[in-house]
């Protein structure tokens, strides 16, 4: 048994990144961008107005309440090439660029028209400079505004938007092939049988590998025999990374790292000391990654989030493959008797100033429908026995706590 982080270890040395491909920038979200990206201009590009208002000399309105004669309108999108003249003041918008001769703005609840608009007084001093935004105040032309290797979220979008960016280099998707064995196991549209149960892994192991970027598509279910088994694996060699879901035990039908053998997949590990888990397969095939997950629905879920998100992630190219950990204050006692890295199910909310985890009361590494309520893992490591209520721990904080919001 190999702790947990010589496993992710070991992972991430056989993970190389994926070629780079170029997508439309409509198509980029949550893919991992390829390369550092610079600004193609300055931001913003010219003297750019903050406020609905007036702009204006600040020396004259030094000594207010000051009238100035209004010398025309500038609308966002408009020039104007006419220099503002002492004693002048044109009606500008949010966004308009500021004509020259002008060293500030001040807004429109601060000014009180006048003539019909064609006068204005300013019924406040305003500092040289309010309200305008130089150009170039955010970003100057050619410099750095995206690291490569985020993965991009909305707020990337809108800089690579602003920056020119119509089309995107990002990292390929991983072509995953999932697996899923089991005698007992049926589809979802079959009630089951005596002895059966629903596969849920298919389907969560889809979910996973999607929302970390991946193409994927399910194997399966097979049943527990070896020439079965072979024939899946062999059709699920062909993509980057071949997932499979149970079958990796002791059990007398556990066959699944038998079959590896005989594909020439290099074993690097076999058992990691965690909590759900330890049964957790690692190879390698050429360049393609093989992971045996457990057949329990939460230690698939658990280890999957783990180590194959991580191997995804940088196969696109990512820097940060892991889920962020926090430290939180933990709400009940828990226990730990496994000798292994235990990650206990939790509600984590913001309370009296602290993040505070609850354990989800669960039947164990089975109880799918107890992980579905949690957002957070409570982790103890193999020496810690027990932790009170009271206790600092650390809490990986899993999609879910960032997806929505708490409850
Ligand atoms: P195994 O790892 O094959 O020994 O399976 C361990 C437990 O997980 C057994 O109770 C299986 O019935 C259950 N299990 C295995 N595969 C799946 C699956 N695809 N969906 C739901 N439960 C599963
Ligand atoms: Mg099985």
């Amino acid at each position: 048994m190999i702790p947990v982080e010589k496993a992710l270890e070991t992972v991430l040395a056989h993970t190389r990144a994926l070629p780079v491909e170029e997508v439309a920038l409509d198509e980029a979200l949550g893919r991992v961008l390829a390369g550092d990206v610079d600004s193609d201009l300055d931001l913003p590009p010219f003297r750019r107005s903050m406020m609905d208002g007036f702009a204006l000399r600040a020396a004259d309105v030094a000594h207010a309440p000051a009238r100035l004669a209004v010398v025309g309108q500038i609308r966002a999108g408009q020039w104007s090439d006419r220099p503002l003249q002492a004693g002048e003041a044109v009606a500008i918008m949010t966004g308009a660029p500021v004509p020259s001769g002008a060293d500030a703005v001040q807004q429109v609840e601060k000014t009180r028209g006048l003539d019909g608009g064609r006068a204005v007084e300013i019924l406040e001093a305003v500092d040289e400079g309010a309200h305008v935004a130089p150009a170039g105040s955010e970003v100057k032309a050619g410099q750095r505004v995206l690291g490569g290797g985020r993965v991009i979220d909305p707020a990337t979008v809108a800089v690579l938007a602003a920056v020119g960016r119509g089309r995107v280099r990002v990292g390929r998707r991983p072509r995953v092939s999932v697996v899923v064995t089991g005698d007992e196991l049926v589809d979802v549209w079959h009630v089951p049988g005596r002895g059966q149960i629903r596969d849920s892994n298919g389907p969560a192991v889809l979910a996973q590998a999607r929302w970390a970027g991946a193409e994927a598509r399910l194997i399966g279910p097979v049943a527990d025999e070896t020439g079965k088994i072979a024939a899946a694996v062999r059709e699920g060699l062909g993509a980057d990374v071949l997932v499979l879901s149970g079958g990796v035990s002791a059990g007398a039908f556990d066959l699944v790292e038998e079959v590896l053998s005989q594909f020439d997949v290099g074993l690097l590990f076999t058992q990691v000391a965690i909590k759900p888990g330890a049964p957790l397969v690692f190879g390698r095939r050429g360049d393609t990654l093989v992971f045996g997950l457990p057949g329990n629905p939460v230690s698939a879920q658990v280890t999957f989030d783990l180590f194959v998100r991580a191997a995804l992630l940088r196969l696109q190219g990512a820097r940060v493959v892991s889920r962020p950990v926090a430290e939180a204050t933990l709400g009940e006692a828990v226990r730990n008797r496994s000798g292994r890295r235990s990650h206990l199910p939790a509600r984590a909310r913001w309370a009296d100033g602290h993040l505070l985890a609850t354990p989800v009361p669960t039947q164990g590494s089975a109880d799918l429908v107890a992980h579905a309520q949690a957002n957070a893992l409570i982790v103890l490591d193999a020496g810690r026995t027990a932790a009170a209520a009271g206790e600092r721990v650390p809490l990986v904080l899993l999609g879910s706590f960032l997806e929505r919001d708490g409850l």
